[in-house]
């Protein structure tokens, strides 16, 4: 099972291209949550707990994603709680990596930090990420794009004190040819359960109501495009930069 939480519609940035963006509206639904503006969507940390405990094997992929997953109060509570028992993805633009509890053992788990280069410098970007004592190994995923018109193009033009190996990507999306053979499942920040990424995606429950139609789990097996791919299939840290030069 691999389960990504989207903990939050939130960000301390505000990227023109988020996707987030489109959770906004969800925010209108989010009264159980107590959101308090628009993009201030939070799921309830008790609610999480029991709908893992309940749909969530000891031993899952648990994806925590925004907005800014370290923007909610109960980061470092539901990192303690999580860490022991899951595999654990944290998709993070690395400004708050200081919110990461101490004293855990994070071998189970790899964070996806995304660089945006409109809203940090890549020196304080990578003072950011210095503060981590890391216990795992590096690696770096370099993916720096452009829009002109529309049209996307990737430029392997970096900074060069990179004290990690690199692996260059060109492409929107990394495809590490590793279909998924595991049920997926996408969370919102308006607790409803999503059975895939894409736009296209149908809604198979609602964690507020503690349902899900586990008939449809099986929509994105054999996607090798998917993000969760990327996040699953190699070990470690992984910096994405992403972002409009
Ligand atoms: S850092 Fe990520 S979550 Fe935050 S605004 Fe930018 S794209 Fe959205």
């Amino acid at each position: 099972m691999i389960l990504s939480l989207s903990l939050t519609n939130s960000c301390n940035y505000r990227c023109d291209y988020c996707i987030a963006k489109s959770y906004a509206n969800h925010a209108k639904q989010c009264s159980k949550s107590g959101y308090t503006e628009i993009r201030g969507c939070i799921l309830d940390l008790d609610t999480i707990l029991m709908y893992l405990d309940r749909f969530a094997p000891q031993g899952s992929t648990i994806v925590l994603t925004g907005g800014e997953p370290m923007t909610v109060p109960y980061f470092g509570t539901l990192i303690r709680m999580l860490v022991p028992h899951y595999e654990i993805v944290i998709e993070t633009n690395g400004s708050q990596l200081f919110k990461l509890p101490k004293s855990i053992d994070y071998s189970n788990t790899r964070l996806l930090i995304a660089w945006h280069p409109k809203m940090i410098t890549w020196e304080k970007f990578h003072n950011n990420i210095k503060q981590i004592n890391f216990p795992w190994q590096c690696i770096r995923l370099m993916q720096i794009a452009t829009y002109n018109n529309g049209e996307r193009t990737i430029v392997n033009d970096y900074p060069q004190n990179i004290p990690f190996p690199v692996i260059l990507n060109d492409g929107a999306m990394p495809d590490f040819g590793v279909p998924i053979n595991e049920p997926l499942m996408f969370v919102r920040p308006n607790g409803k359960v999503m059975s895939c990424a894409s736009s296209q995606a149908k809604c198979i429950g609602d964690i507020y109501e503690g349902t899900l139609d586990e008939s449809n789990l099986n929509g994105c097996r054999n996607c090798t495009i998917n993000g969760l791919v990327w996040c699953n299939s190699l070990k470690n840290v992984y910096l994405a930069f992403e972002g409009r030069l």
